[in-house]
Formats: C-alpha cells, sequence, structure tokens
C-alpha cells in the first residue's frame, strides 16, 4: 500500500517582526538584525506602558533612529498609561502585582495582569493588524509572522511558544549562543553601553537595587511611584469608589513599608548564590540584589516567573 503525503509546505513568514522591550536582550537582537547577521525585521515592536524610566524612552529615540537608518522601523504600541489608569477612577481595574498587607499581619501579592493588558495584548492587535487580519476576521490557516524575543541562552527557560497560530516566537540569541554577558559586551562594542531594563517606573517587582536607580537616576519618576505608591494604600481608586471592602494595605515595595520610608541602602539580608553571581556581572541598573533580574519584557516577562501568552506567572496568587 502506498501511503501519500498530506503535510502541507510551510509558505514562510508572511512577515518578520520583533518584540522590542529595548532592554539589553532585544536591543542586541535588534543590532543584529541591523548588521545583517539574522535575518531582517519588517517592523520591531514596543509595547509602551506609560510609565518607563526616562532613560529608557532616551535610548528607545536613540535605538529607533539607529535601525530606521537600517531600514527597520520601529512602531509603539500602547494600551494606555498604566500609572494615569490606576490612579483614574473611571478606569477599569488595573491589576499590578502590589504587595498586600492583610488586616491579620499575613502578606501576599496582587494578581499581575497588567503585562497581559498593557504589553501582550497590543503586540498581539498589531500582529494581526500587519498581517491584514485585524481582529475579528480570522487569520487564513497557514499565515502567520514570525516574532523574534531577545532572550539569551543563560535565561532559555523562559523560550515559550506564543500559544498563537498567527505568530511563531523564535529566539536569535539562543540560535547564536549569546548569554546575556557576550550581550552587554556586543552593546558596549556599538555604543549601546548604556542599555538600561525596561520595566515600569513603579513596577511592584524592583528590587532595592531598582529603586535606588530609578531614585538616583530619575527624580521625576521617583516622585511618581512615591506618590503612586501612597495613593494605592488601599487600593485603586475604580475598585474603593465601587465600595470594594478593604482587605488590607498595598504597596509598591515588597517590604510593605511605604516607599519613601524604605531604607533602600541598607545590605539585603539574605542572598542566594543565584543571586550574588548575577550581581558579581552586572551593572547598576541590569540586576536587583533581591528580586527581579532583568525587567518585564512582554513575551518574556523576567518579572517573576515567565507568563507564555497568560499574562500571569504561576507563583501569583491572590491577595
Ligand atoms: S513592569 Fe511591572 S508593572 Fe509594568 S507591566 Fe511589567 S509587571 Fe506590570
Amino acid at each position: 500500500m502506498t501511503t501519500t503525503n498530506l503535510a502541507v509546505p510551510d509558505p514562510g513568514p508572511a512577515l518578520r517582526l520583533l518584540s522590542l522591550g529595548a532592554g539589553v536582550q532585544s536591543t542586541t537582537v535588534l543590532l543584529l538584525a541591523c548588521e545583517g547577521e539574522i535575518p531582517r525585521f519588517d517592523v520591531a515592536l514596543f509595547a509602551d506602558t506609560g510609565w518607563e524610566p526616562r532613560a529608557v524612552y532616551a535610548n528607545l529615540d536613540r535605538l529607533a533612529a539607529h535601525a530606521e537608518r537600517h531600514g527597520i522601523p520601529v512602531r509603539q504600541v500602547s494600551a494606555g498609561n498604566i500609572r494615569a489608569d490606576a490612579l483614574d477612577p473611571r478606569h477599569r481595574f488595573v491589576s499590578m502585582p502590589l504587595h498586600t498587607l492583610n488586616p491579620d499581619g499575613s502578606r501576599g501579592l496582587a494578581r499581575r495582569q497588567c503585562t497581559a493588558e498593557y504589553k501582550i495584548t497590543p503586540l498581539k492587535k498589531a500582529a494581526r493588524e500587519l498581517l491584514g487580519y485585524p481582529h475579528p476576521r480570522r487569520v487564513p490557516r497557514g499565515v502567520y509572522a514570525e516574532q523574534a524575543i531577545g532572550i539569551s541562552t543563560d535565561e532559555f527557560t523562559r523560550a515559550k511558544d506564543s500559544g498563537l497560530r498567527f505568530l511563531r516566537n523564535v529566539f536569535p540569541l539562543i540560535d547564536l549562543g549569546f548569554d546575556r554577558a557576550r550581550c552587554l559586551e556586543f552593546l558596549a562594542e556599538r555604543g549601546f553601553g548604556e542599555t538600561v531594563k525596561s520595566a515600569c517606573v513603579g513596577c511592584p517587582f524592583h528590587g532595592n537595587a531598582g529603586w535606588r536607580w530609578v531614585r538616583d537616576n530619575d527624580p521625576d519618576g521617583w516622585a511618581e511611584a512615591v506618590e503612586f505608591d501612597r495613593a494605592i494604600r488601599h487600593g485603586y481608586p475604580h475598585a474603593t469608589k465601587q465600595g470594594q471592602e478593604l482587605r488590607g494595605q498595598y504597596f509598591l515595595h515588597r517590604s510593605c513599608v511605604p516607599l519613601d520610608q524604605v531604607d533602600l541602602d541598607a545590605p539585603a539580608k539574605s542572598r542566594t548564590k543565584k543571586h550574588l553571581r548575577l550581581i558579581s556581572t552586572e551593572s547598576a541598573h541590569g540586576v536587583e540584589e533581591d528580586g527581579d533580574p532583568d525587567g518585564c519584557s512582554p513575551w518574556s516577562c523576567r518579572s517573576g516567573e515567565p507568563i507564555a501568552g497568560t499574562g500571569r506567572g504561576p507563583g501569583e496568587r491572590a491577595a
């Protein structure tokens, strides 16, 4: 009996996209494409939460100008301003991973949906539109965009599928054997050694090093974070306006102390071998001494556990 191969040949990607977090790894990927070391991108997409450090926006502007000179457009997509939305009583609840102090003294972490809402959703929407099938049009089978994600070899466990038929993730740094140290070296050689990590100014996943960086390098951002921390002490304005029962207090800092009262310069009480290893290889804002190593990249969020399209990590729990 003869068999017939019914497999349809892969026509290849209709588009090549880069999910640009503007941190160390994705900046390296973009520069590699500019140099022709990896296939060019049709578009690099940056999901803007509206509350990144000034240094990230400055780096993004410089990077975009560089990429455009090499024929790669950088586009910003956005679902709004996370800070303004969270403080707006008329805006639907924005769920950031706030630290919670419950009435019985126990602590928790609020569920995180912000990465999905402010980063992944607008990126998916843009990919559909660029493919020519904006929601609710169905993307035909076989039509897809290849989406490069900046994940280095030292964090390969974060490499995940997008979970979407029309978006196939690829990981050029892993293919090239680039670890984070190699990325830093590569960026320094090209005059991008000052690339700082990308994460919201007021991200509750910052460790002390991250908060110190905001305090010492972005005074306006620090003032905004302190004000935000005060404003959410008893929950988001939208939730309290709805008359939801107060179940404790909310904080940006993991110690559940008001941000402007935390001693950010005190040595960390306990450091794991992993953290010590990270500190020894890192620059000022690249690694937290007691927390998030590398910022919030949409599809490979380094803030907490990998999210793989869901926008939340398995370790997250309701307050
Ligand atoms: S950086 Fe933090 S607050 Fe901002 S989207 Fe990511 S997890 Fe949420």
